[in-house]
């Protein structure tokens, strides 16, 4: 048995991650759970497992008597007061967004495994925090699935050398699309993903392609490979999870239809694979897998990933707190989606490059680039 916490439990990874929980009583208790501000739902979630603690940052006007049994914390650091109080052997890391930065700190010194879907963590505070972790002797088991698709096929590694990580890109819901049609697509075009149903944020970085951009820096850090050596290949039927290549040419894979619970599943019970009821691959039915190169004229902020990756230092924690502004402000449909692109890429060319030696020097990057971001919108300070 043991204890975990899932961090983010009212959102997609969250609520799949306790799926599994509820699958397996006798592996995995969920002693924490925390939430931004969908109180309802965190409180169904903690009448159903019973936390120890349970975490809102967003306090609610007023906590029903039955979930009173477990001891609530509130506020912007409610969620790293939450692990500090129930002290779990794992945590889920799924809290979107450069956010998840301080759970993950933490987690690291309360926890004995990190499982990370929170890949902004990585993207602005990468260095530190694998430091962090290999300095601890802790295993960060990624959640992401083209990240836990590596992670799989680099099992067969036997201490040979990797000559490139292939990551594959679904393309996200406009990838057929024209470049003018893409520059003014809809939220509703945006969020109808083809092959995942995941949060928002996340969606609309599949449709952009940032999210591919913040996968090559987050590989980067958790395979310790350089840029150059990470690729990206479109293949619309995410079945292909991803691949690695050695230098004798062989190429491993691993594939599955799409469903986190796989990799979410395979992070919670590793090394251990979990018996679960995951639709088999049909080959026959499938007929054919098709890859494509990415078309960074239509999609341009992943070059803008792969450019700030290169540059090192605050230029990814840039790149992540433009794009946090940006689509936090085409999800309000203040913006066109094509203007997404444009803000990073003013960030990027407007905040000077800093070296990143602490935490404290990541949130003074973020809140630079958050402050470009705003500019270039024209809407003030607020979020
Ligand atoms: P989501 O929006 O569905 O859920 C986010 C969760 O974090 C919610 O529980 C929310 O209450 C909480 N949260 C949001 N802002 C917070 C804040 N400021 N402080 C504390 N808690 C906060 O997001 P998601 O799709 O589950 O994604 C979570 C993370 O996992 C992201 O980093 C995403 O990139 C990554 N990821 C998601 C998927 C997927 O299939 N959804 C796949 C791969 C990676
Ligand atoms: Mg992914």
């Amino acid at each position: 048995m043991r204890t975990i916490a899932i961090l983010g439990a009212t959102g997609s990874i969250g609520t799949q991650a306790l799926d599994i929980v509820r699958r397996y009583p006798e592996r995995f208790r969920a002693n924490c759970l925390t939430a931004h501000s969908a109180s309802d739902k965190l409180f169904e979630l903690v009448r159903a497992f019973r936390p120890d603690v349970a975490a809102l940052v967003n306090p609610p006007e007023h906590i029903p008597e039955d979930v009173r049994f477990c001891h609530w914390v509130f506020g912007p650091d409610s969620t790293v007061k939450a692990l500090l109080a129930a002290k779990p052997q794992d945590a889920l890391c799924a809290i979107v967004g450069i956010a998840g930065l301080d759970a993950v700190w933490t987690a690291l010194d309360v926890c004995q495994r990190v499982l990370l879907a929170n890949k902004e963590a990585l993207v602005t505070g990468g260095d530190l925090v694998m430091e962090k972790a290999a300095r601890k002797g802790i295993p960060m088991l990624p959640v992401d699935s083209e990240h836990s698709a590596i992670f799989q096929c680099l099992q067969g590694r036997q201490g040979n050398p990797v000559r490139r990580l292939l990551l594959t890109a679904s393309g996200g819901a406009l990838r057929s699309w024209k470049k003018e049609a893409i520059y003014n697509a809809t939220v509703k075009d945006v969020l109808a993903h083809p092959t995942w149903n995941m949060g928002g944020k996340i969606t609309v970085d599949c449709a952009s392609m940032v999210n591919k951009g913040l996968e090559i820096i987050e590989a980067h850090h958790l395979f310790q490979m350089p840029g150059e050596k990470i690729d990206v290949v479109v293949h619309p039927q995410s079945i292909v999870h991803s691949m690695v290549e050695f230098e004798d040419g062989a190429v491993l894979a691993q594939l599955g239809n799409p469903d986190m619970r796989g990799p979410i599943g395979y992070a919670m019970g590793y090394p251990e694979r979990m018996p679960y009821e995951a639709r088999p691959l049909d080959f026959a039915a499938l007929g054919h897998l098709d890859f494509a190169a990415p078309d960074t004229d239509r999609f341009p902020a992943l070059l803008m990933a792969i450019e700030a990756l290169k540059a090192g230092g605050s230029a990814p924690v840039i790149l992540n707190g433009a794009n946090e502004v940006a689509v936090g402000a085409f999800l309000k449909e203040r913006i066109p989606f094509g203007r997404i692109p444009e803000i990073i890429r003013a960030a990027l060319d407007g905040v000077p490059v800093a070296p990143i030696r602490s935490i404290a020097d990541v949130y003074a990057a973020d809140a630079a680039a958050r402050r470009a971001a705003r500019r270039e919108l024209g809407i003030g300070n607020e979020e």
